[in-house]
């Protein structure tokens, strides 16, 4: 044993507790789920034990299942992984329903043994689902622990009873949040809202009292005693059909149909309710079957869950001493470098934050102080805290109070002078090792460096817009930077709790150079007479957060016309985009420059809400009288973006597919469903990818030419994970 170990004591009391060796989080595995069978049945047989207490030796009780698990099951299933799924899935669930009927009589549902779970933290997934099955669940008092069903995030959903129970237990409406959001809560809003029973100092202490003094009835769960109706209403009763049928237009809504797992988890939930408990817990095992065979999920679990967390941990990470900051200098007190200061202040590191006038710093600072203060309105951040964090930041225009920064950021203005100038003027006032970064989206990072004489301490950290909600920072080695400097970045990114992805210097870096093509293409496409509605809806309904129409209006048309014009006049007779330019430069002429105008692609109300597609725009680019069909709409967008995200890994911009997956999700929420864009054409397969790049070029022009290493791929088999992916490298 050594996941699960059992102790049993004079009262009569058998505690299980949970104790993953050599992790600081229990995570169930196969093997683990034995060991907990295998106490299971000792505790049941044994006559001297009277009921059951399961904890964790840990600080908290469970983090979820170990993903790999559920791809192993698929591997060692051979010819059949469907079936070997739906076998490890029902095995599963029979041992959590073996605790939950604990050995009483079928019949009189009497003589079974008290289960009660302990829960000193944290517990999430399996980490519920398991104490769900107990027959009582009691947590520490423990503000800082979560408990929740987060599974749908990866693309998954609660597939051991989890979904089952919950519904049973809170009715379909009330179990919604928790099942199709994902939402934790702490511990005593977890007992309010009915996930759990109980929130006590002494957890184990009061597990084992309710186990001594529990009666028959206690252990009867209400689907397993007669007359049991779903809270609620079950779907074919009057009350519970209006919940089924608005769940359903939700889940459609929210996610255009774009996420299969939360389409399956409405069938289960749907069907389940229609049936017995152990014939919905099979139905359950069967929707979870489906959503694990769909290669959506493995792949959302790969970037989202396993590949995320690896770049989060450093994974690509150069040897180098610790470099966390300490006091950190923000130029430029603008909406970007306000963000900046907040989210390092919120991690504790001192902040100076200069700009060219003393007001328009405090303005900077301020920023932060009306975040905390809505933080304070909804109960989420204290006084104290608050006077804590504005304490942390500086503002002033005095570049002296800069001695002692270990990091600079500089988020002035988008312009090479302005930005060598102030570059200058701060490492005259810093010690020799500060690492110098600058938060440019355009401007080349190489060239940048130029101003400083340390080059190889000169980097940048892009961060995307708003700061404190965007979770992805995009790190650009200039041709000198060194791993020092590298590292700095990286451990900084950490301490403010985002994902990094490292990429080298080249025009628009990684994520901006995949975004613009996806919005022109839409603009293109505009030009053409294909309807807006049909543009916008078909990248909603591919799982984006907002169609490539919407997001120019939401930028701004003169930002682009502006990068469209510096791009151009770097590029020469190179340049790719002059029909996306005219569409461009006509909005731009009509003074449409997007929602900050009231007046872009849409037409917005006073408060700024849209109210619908601009009609005027039909008079210059007419409708084409056959519209194109939704896939070849949607082909075009994607491609738009995975051929420039392939020509990125050519060129050693990129240099890690997964960062290129992960990074392509959090910056711009390229279709969370797929994994990003290396996932995408792996789903795809490299043959038809390049099958469609030669449709798609032959019919709208060279942007879609199939890459060199595309067809390559296509010729040898391969896929982008297979060739490129971390097991291959370390091959
Ligand atoms: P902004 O105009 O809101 O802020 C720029 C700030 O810099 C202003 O407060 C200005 O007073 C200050 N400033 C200008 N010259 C200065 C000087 N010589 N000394 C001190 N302060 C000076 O701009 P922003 O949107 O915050 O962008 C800043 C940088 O971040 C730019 O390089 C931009 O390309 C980049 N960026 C912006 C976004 C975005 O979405 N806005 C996203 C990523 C990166």
């Amino acid at each position: 044993m050594t996941d699960f170990t059992i102790a049993k004591d004079a009262e009569g009391i058998a505690t299980i507790t949970w104790d993953c060796p050599g992790k600081s989080m229990n995570v169930m595995t196969g093997e683990a789920l034995e060991e907990l069978s295998a106490c299971i049945d000792d505790a049941l047989a044994d006559e001297a034990v009277k009921g059951i207490v399961i904890t964790s030796a840990k600080a908290d009780f469970a983090g979820g299942m170990d993903l790999n698990v559920l791809a192993e099951m698929k591997e060692q299933a051979g010819d059949n992984p469907a079936q070997g799924l739906f076998d490890g899935i029902m095995q599963m669930h029979g041992l959590l329903r073996k605790i939950e009927l604990a050995g009483m009589d079928p019949k009189t549902k009497k003589g079974g043994k008290p289960v009660a779970a302990a829960l000193p933290g944290t517990a999430v997934g399996i980490g519920l689902e398991l104490p769900l099955s107990t027959h009582r669940v009691f947590a520490a008092d423990n503000p800082k622990a979560k408990i929740g069903l987060p599974e749908i995030m990866v693309g998954i959903f609660p597939g051991a009873g989890g979904t089952t129970r919950l519904v049973r237990k809170l009715g379909a409406m009330a179990a919604s949040p928790y099942l199709l959001e994902g939402k934790l809560l702490e511990p005593k809003k977890a007992k309010s809202a009915g996930l759990i029973d109980e929130v006590v100092d002494d957890p184990v202490a009061a597990a084992r009292d309710w186990v001594l003094n529990a009666t028959d009835a206690d252990l009867v769960k209400p689907w397993d005693a007669k007359g049991y109706k779903m809270p609620g209403g079950a779907p074919y009763n009057p009350a519970g059909f209006p919940t089924f049928v608005g769940a359903s237009a939700m889940v459609n809504g929210k996610t255009k149909g774009a996420f299969p797992a939360a389409k399956a988890l409405l069938s289960a939930v749907y069907e389940g309710a229609l049936v017995p408990f152990d014939t919905a817990l099979k139905i359950e095992a069967r929707w979870f079957t489906n959503v694990l065979m769909n290669p959506s999920s493995g792949a959302m679990i790969r970037s989202l869950f396993l590949n995320k967390e690896a770049l989060e941990k450093g994974a690509n990470r150069p040897e180098a001493p610790d470099q966390r900051v300490k006091k950190l200098g923000v130029l430029g007190a603008g909406m970007m470098g306000a963000g900046i200061a907040l989210v390092s202040a919120q991690a504790g590191i001192e902040v100076v934050l200069i700009d060219a006038k003393q007001e328009a710093a405090d303005k900077g600072k301020a920023y932060t102080e009306s975040y905390l203060d809505k933080g304070i309105k909804r109960g989420k951040v204290t006084e104290d805290k608050k006077q804590q964090m504005l304490g942390l930041i500086t503002p002033t225009t005095d570049y002296a109070l800069l001695d002692g920064c270990d990091l600079i950021i500089e988020a002035v203005f988008e312009d090479m002078g302005v930005k060598a100038e102030v570059t200058k003027k701060a490492l005259a006032a810093v010690g020799p090792d500060c690492i110098y970064a600058s938060n440019t989206s355009t401007l080349p990072i190489t060239e940048l460096a130029k101003a400083s004489d340390n080059p190889e301490q000169f980097i940048g950290i892009h961060f995307f817009s708003p700061v404190e909600k965007m979770l992805l920072v995009e790190i650009i080695k200039g041709a000198k930077t060194g791993d020092r400097a590298t590292a700095k970045a990286l451990d900084y990114v950490r301490q403010i709790r985002k994902t990094p992805i490292v990429v080298n210097d080249a025009r628009f870096f990684y994520c901006n150079r995949c975004i613009i093509p996806y919005i022109n293409e839409g603009m293109r496409m505009v030009k053409e007479g294909v309807a807006p509605a049909l543009i916008d809806n078909a990248a909603r309904m591919l799982g984006f957060p907002v169609g490539p129409l919407q997001l120019v209006d939401e930028t701004s048309i003169d930002l682009g016309a502006k990068i469209a014009r510096a791009t151009k006049s770097a590029m020469g007779d190179a340049y790719p985009d002059g029909e996306v330019d005219e569409i461009i430069f006509f909005m731009e002429g009509e003074g449409r420059l997007g929602r900050k105008s009231k007046a872009g692609f849409f037409d917005y109300d006073e408060n700024g809400k849209r109210q619908g597609y601009w009609a005027g725009l039909e008079a210059t680019y007419p409708r084409l009288d056959t519209q194109p069909d939704l896939i070849e709409v949607q082909h075009r967008l994607m491609f738009a973006q995975v051929l420039e995200a392939v020509r990125a890994l050519e060129e050693n911009v990129l240099m890690d597919i997964r960062e290129g997956d992960v990074g392509a999700i959090l910056a711009w929420g390229f279709a969370p469903w797929s994994g990003g864009p290396f996932s995408w054409l792996d789903i795809l397969g490299a043959e038809y990818a390049a099958e469609r790049c030669d449709q798609l070029q032959a019919a709208y022009g060279n942007r879609f030419a199939c890459p060199g290493l595309l067809r390559e791929m296509a010729d040898k088999g391969q896929s982008f994970y297979g060739r490129f992916g971390p097991q291959a490298k370390a091959a």
